[in-house]
């Protein structure tokens, strides 16, 4: 507090750490999942930080209504624009650099490469749905970029804001034991990991691969590699195929 010595310079700002901002209709669903473990002990270290913005403040009339029923009919309500904009209009005039991001089955889906750049920047904010979504000209008014979490439908987007927060998270600095732990996990290098064994030894009948009890690391780097290569070609032809058409 008082240590400003002449070797500060005057203008020193504490790097400010990865924050998350996240707009819903449940605030109290956070931190929930993000409270524990990895990201848990991250967010009490001060390594990121999370804030919760609830879209029903931003509601005007005397219902705090959030949602009306779709133009042009069919089941559900949707989120009113009017309310959502005003949410992140709040918001947007605090979120600096932080990209702005509508969880959707509609959107490009998430994958590791854009979780690393997402994790290498300032944060998030994100906009979780309810209902049927959106009205859609906020996403167009705002240029919401949409991220998918995979092909299936959720209630809302908070389960969905949870996870890419959670996959960002871990990989900021200080967060993950050793520095090495990301490098291999699949996807990193275009590949599904290897399998893993640990004590005991013996179990059920099973026996560990010898390899990994020989202590010769060039061996058991081999191994791996090779049964990395064999789960992905077997599993995921997809990934496959990208991973031979690049090496
Ligand atoms: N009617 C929409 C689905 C709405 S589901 C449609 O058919 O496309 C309600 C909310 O859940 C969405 O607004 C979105 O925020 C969230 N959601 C649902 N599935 C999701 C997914 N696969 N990825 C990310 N968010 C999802």
């Amino acid at each position: 507090m008082t240590g400003t010595g002449s070797e500060m310079p005057p203008s020193d700002t504490p790097e400010a750490p990865w924050k998350a901002t996240v707009l819903t209709l449940f605030e109290e669903m956070f931190p929930g999942p993000l409270g524990q473990s990895l990201a848990g002990q991250g967010l009490k270290d001060g390594i990121w930080s999370l804030e919760t913005v609830d879209i029903r403040g931003f509601a005007s009339d005397k219902h705090r209504s959030v949602d009306d029923t779709p133009f042009g009919g069919g089941p559900g309500m949707v989120m009113r624009a009017d309310v959502v904009d005003a949410a992140i209009e709040k918001v947007k005039a605090e979120s600096g650099e932080r990209p702005l991001i509508y969880l959707s089955p509609r959107g490009r889906p998430l994958n590791q490469e854009r979780v690393r750049e997402l994790a290498a920047g300032a944060g998030l904010v994100l906009l979780c749905g309810r209902y049927e979504g959106v009205d859609e000209r906020v996403l167009k008014a705002h240029e919401i970029e949409e991220v998918s979490l995979g092909d299936f439908v959720l209630s809302g987007g908070e389960p969905a804001a949870m996870a890419m927060i959670d996959a960002c998270v871990r990989l900021l600095p200080g967060i993950m034991g050793s520095d090495m732990s990301g490098e291999e996990e699949s996807f990193e290098r275009g590949l599904l990991e290897y399998p893993h064994y640990t004590r005991p030894q013996q179990w059920r009948g099973m026996t560990v691969p010898e390899v990994l009890l020989s202590g010769h690391h060039e061996k058991i780097e081999a191994w791996r590699k090779s049964q990395a290569e064999e789960m992905t070609r077997t599993r995921r032809p997809d990934l496959w195929a990208a991973f031979e058409k690049k090496n």
